[in-house]
């Protein structure tokens, strides 16, 4: 059986329609009308066009159908400003309205046939290609990860963009409305059945992505600390578990504040609170943003970062300390004496376990209490610390 083209752009049509419906219907709670408008946009017009295409007699001459090939573009670009909108950009109107006023113009002084008709249709193509493109690019510029359905839409993006591009050159041989020949059944099909599934496609990532995003925000939430911005106990966990070889050049400090206890005790937990928070700005802004700060007991941290060497550790881990006292010397009016004792371990190159690291830093961490606190012990020198220490404290009983 031949496919009807006037009943298959009459169901696509009808779904646009009804996709457009949801936008309103789901969106409508919010109040918020630029996303109500922006999130129907694509989908009405859409379906607009698809009514002038039904009825090519709604209007006289060929006005019926260049409206319909006006609704085309301006659904494509709409598109591309709800997608903005999502994303949180501001909505690039004068470029959506440019280039549909000039794709229409075109229409407008082109006849049925010939050269200009031509050139009109090769030039909606690249505009409704350029749209995809452009939408790809907000998506790539504009997420700070790269969800599942994000992924997917851009992958679509992409196609569709590629695809109207690559009619371009075949414009003059390719039948309406693939290009400017007379329209044929299978063009016609075979482009609807395409613009429903983009179209389809494009509504479920507009209805994933937020769902998904709001999925992330509560997972990063899960794994945060809220006192010093850095990950938790969970995360931390997390990444213990999740390799069982460190790489080669990971440097792990263990860090406790000193007498903290002491500190709640004398200033009250909200100064506790301010030096916790205090730990986290001077991990911000002194390690490099690739280091990653986990709180991981009350005054407890430990600090990854990559590292070629035990100096370079070493002069890090100094640095925090001196800075982190530096940071915490006006908290509780000037009163308070916040001091950090560090244990030090750098992963050798042939790799161990990251909680055979742990350890390692835990030992010089002890080593450092043991040895008189406010100093850094890198692990090696641990054990030797702690019976110089001992043995120092014993001469100095007898
Ligand atoms: P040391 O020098 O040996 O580390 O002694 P310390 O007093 O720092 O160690 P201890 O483990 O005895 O005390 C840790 C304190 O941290 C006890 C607890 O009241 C405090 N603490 C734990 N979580 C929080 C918190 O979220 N806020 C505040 N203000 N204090 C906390
Ligand atoms: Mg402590």
């Amino acid at each position: 059986m031949t496919p009807d083209p006037p009943t298959l752009l009459g169901c696509s049509a009808v779904i646009f329609l009804l996709l457009g419906v949801h936008f309103i219907l789901s969106e409508l709670p919010g109040r918020r009308w630029a996303r109500i408008i922006w999130y129907a946009a694509p989908f009405l017009l859409g379906s607009l066009s698809g009514l002038f295409f039904i009825i090519p007699t709604l209007l006289p001459g060929l006005w019926a159908l260049r409206l319909g090939a006006l609704s085309m573009t301006l659904a494509y670009g709409a598109g591309w400003q709800a997608l903005r909108v999502m994303l949180g950009c501001q909505v690039q109107l004068p470029v959506l309205l440019l280039a549909c006023s000039a794709s229409f113009l075109l229409s407008i002084l082109a006849g049925p046939t010939g050269l200009l008709h031509v050139v009109s249709t090769g030039f909606r193509l690249a505009v409704i290609a350029a749209f995809h493109i452009f939408a790809a690019r907000d998506l790539q510029q504009n997420v700070r990860i790269m969800t599942p359905a994000r992924r997917s839409l851009l992958r679509l993006l992409r196609i569709y963009a590629g695809f109207h591009l690559f009619l371009v050159p075949f414009v003059l041989w390719m039948p309406a409305p693939l290009g400017a020949a007379p329209a044929t059944v299978w063009a016609v099909t075979s482009y609807n059945f395409l613009a429903v599934i983009e179209v389809a496609l494009f509504a479920l990532a507009m209805i994933a992505i937020p769902w998904e995003q709001l999925a992330f925000q509560q997972q990063e939430l899960i794994l945060q600390d809220p006192l010093s911005g850095g990950s938790n106990r969970r995360a931390f966990q997390a990444w213990l578990d999740n390799d069982q070889k460190v790489c080669t050049h990971e440097a792990l400090l263990m860090v406790d504040i000193d007498h903290f206890k002491s500190i709640n005790d004398a200033h009250g937990h909200a100064v506790g609170d301010q030096i916790i928070t205090a730990m986290g700005r001077v991990c911000a802004d002194i390690l490099y943003p690739t280091t990653i700060l986990f709180r991981i007991g009350g005054d407890e941290f430990v600090v990854v970062f990559q590292c070629d060497s035990p100096d370079e550790m070493l002069a890090t881990a100094e640095h925090l300390k001196k800075a982190f006292a530096t940071e915490t010397r006006m908290i509780g009016g000037g009163a308070v004496m916040a001091t950090l004792s560090i244990g030090a371990a750098l992963c050798p190159g042939i790799g161990i376990p990251r909680t055979e690291l742990l350890a390692r830093a835990d030992s010089a961490l002890y080593a450092a209490k043991q040895t008189g606190r406010d100093r850094v012990v890198h692990f090696p020198w641990a054990e030797e610390a702690v019976s110089s220490a001992l043995t120092s404290k014993g001469s100095g009983d007898s």
